[in-house]
């Protein structure tokens, strides 16, 4: 693909100037194509894929326009689908137009105050960078007045239309005169974006970049087969053993976002998350804390991520399997930059999502390892390392002197410093009691998913119903219960674990001294008792029957 300087487009002294002052160098292929095209005046359509230089793509050649002819209000639009995304572009306008003396642009989205954002279009602006929401309260509230505009941008257009601003666009595009240019970039095209083009440009230069190599190169990308109700375990563990701070982890939606980055922080680790939902000081305050460095985990949805750089992320986890393709490409580009190697970490439910992502492997031409949960014993091993570490360095490179004196005070009182050491050490191993101790049930049903995956399908052609049941429930009975170390969870682990029946569907369960109960749905009791009797719970041989309930 090829680039030029941007010296080669016959660009205004002042915007050259602003070029320089930012430091780039050449134009990246996107830019080398649609600049010359955009300002011939043309409608362009441009697609190449995120982090590509698109914004300047269209900023410069609108500024240009600005520049040649110069007139009064608002002479440029550009709708962007998120508030960050907004932002950004104006941060990066505000930079081209800086030498130019009397461009202003301003950024107007939702979230801010509506009376200040009025203040600013009062008194002047030539550039609106704002989503399409807010755009369109200030056209009702006559705040914003479209008139004047020569130049229209729709960028991240695939974006705009998946958070469904469709109507809104149309409304926006009424009060546009039809003497203007149109500009449509995107990261990927659908039939729905063609259509709009159809409406609203005029022979458009249609340019596609495609990527020559996909960004997967140089990543170790790894697939776990979990149950959901493991996911958060199955990521505590990984980020334990990997240590890959900062970690970036996306989930689908804002609320497993937010769910997931509460779980976190009660587990003890530092996690921040990003989504569309938050106020702009709380994105920029978790933004900020991210890029010094201060958050080992960062939770985003796809779109609150999109076109925000940050680098030199040590994994990417894709919580939730990415819905396009395209996603995932985007989602771990942003691991092993600049040289290093990347680490990918996928999580994958069922066979749906199996099939989605053998899908993903076609699409990327690249595979994706089948891998396995860290053990219980491993995490712990790594804890220990850990702190082995942190102890010899403190014991290498700092004065104790004072905290030895409280040791030997301590033992004074009776209590030897190998037991202050134990006690600091679980401290220290379950971040001061927040951090759990990974357990082996889990362990359990981490190596049992697949064998009951398989078990699963069989049962489903025996013809055993899967998923919720509203059959009536029996009661089982096992003869071990709290002597032998009977937690619930072994139960629900064991059971779920082997017998292919969803955790879900075991009812309440009793802890007896000497023995247990517990409810399954009636049509699964069979399978559940022939199972039991035949592995172990705990480690220990169980015999299970129908309970005799004659309460
Ligand atoms: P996109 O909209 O395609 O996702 P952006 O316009 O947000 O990409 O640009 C991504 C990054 O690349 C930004 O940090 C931007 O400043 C930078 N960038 C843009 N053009 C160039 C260029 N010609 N040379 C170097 N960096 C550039
Ligand atoms: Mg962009």
């Amino acid at each position: 693909m090829h680039t030029i300087p941007f010296s080669e487009f016959g660009l205004s002294e002042p915007v050259m100037q602003a070029i320089d002052d930012i430091g780039y160098e050449e134009a990246t292929p996107i830019q080398t194509e649609t600049i010359p095209l955009l300002l011939s005046g043309r409608d362009v359509i441009g697609q190449s894929q995120t982090g590509t230089g698109k914004t300047a793509a269209f900023a410069i050649p609108a500024i240009e326009r600005l520049l040649a002819d110069r007139g009064n209000g608002v002479q440029a639009l550009i709708l962007c689908p998120t508030r960050e995304l907004a932002i950004q572009a104006c941060d990066e306008i505000r930079k081209l137009t800086a030498h130019t003396g009397f461009i202003n642009p301003t950024a107007i989205y939702g979230g801010q105050d509506i009376d200040y954002q009025i203040k600013r279009l009062r008194s002047g602006v030539q550039i609106v960078v704002g989503t399409p929401g807010r755009v369109m309260d200030h056209m009702r509230r006559h705040t914003l007045r479209l008139d004047g505009v020569k130049i229209v941008i729709l960028d991240e257009a695939d974006e705009m239309l998946s958070m469904g601003f469709r109507e809104d666009i149309d409304t926006i595009f009424a009060d546009i005169p039809s003497e203007r240019q149109t500009v449509l970039f995107s990261a990927t095209m659908s039939p729905e974006i063609l259509e709009i083009t159809k409406l609203y440009m005029k022979d458009p230069a249609v340019i596609r970049v495609l990527r020559k190599e996909l960004t997967v190169e140089g990543i170790d990308q790894y697939y776990f087969n979990i149950p959901q109700s493991l996911k958060i375990e199955a990521l505590s563990r990984l980020m334990d053993v990997y240590h890959p701070e900062p970690a970036m982890v996306f989930c689908n939606t804002k609320k497993k976002v937010d769910e997931l980055v509460s779980a976190m922080q009660l587990r003890g680790y530092v996690a921040e998350g990003l989504h569309g939902d938050m106020k702009q000081q709380a994105r920029d305050h978790v933004m900020n804390t991210f890029r010094g460095g201060r958050v080992d985990i960062l939770v985003a949805t796809d779109v609150a991520a999109r076109g925000i750089d940050v680098s030199d992320i040590g994994a990417v986890f894709n919580y939730d399997i990415p819905q396009d393709y395209e996603y995932y490409v985007h989602r771990i580009g942003r691991t092993g930059r600049a040289g290093k190697k990347g680490l990918a970490f996928t999580f994958v439910t069922g066979s749906r999502e199996m099939a989605e992502l053998r899908g993903i492997i076609d699409y990327t031409h690249k595979d994706i390892i089948k891998s396995s949960i860290p053990t219980s014993a491993q995490v712990m091993e790594c804890r220990r390392l850990r702190f082995a570490r942190r102890v010899c360095a403190a014991v290498e490179s700092e004065d104790l002197s004072q905290y030895i004196a409280m040791v030997e005070q301590l033992a004074d009182e009776g209590i030897s410093s190998v037991e202050i050491a134990a006690a600091l050490l679980r401290s220290e191993m379950t971040s001061g009691g927040k951090t759990a101790m990974p357990s082996e049930a889990d362990d359990f049903i981490f190596a049992g998913h697949e064998r009951r995956r398989n078990a699963e399908r069989r049962s489903r052609s025996e013809g055993f119903r899967s998923g919720r049941s509203d059959s009536r429930s029996v009661r089982i009975h096992i003869n071990i219960g709290s002597c032998s170390g009977l937690l619930p969870k072994h139960i629900v682990g064991t059971v779920a674990g082997e017998t292919g029946i969803e955790g879900r569907l075991i009812g309440k369960i009793e802890i007896n001294e000497r023995f247990s109960t517990f409810d399954v749905p009636q049509e699964y009791a069979e399978k559940v008792i022939d199972v039991l009797n035949r592995t172990r719970i705990i480690g220990r041989r169980v015999s299970a029957r129908l309970f005799n309930d004659k309460r």
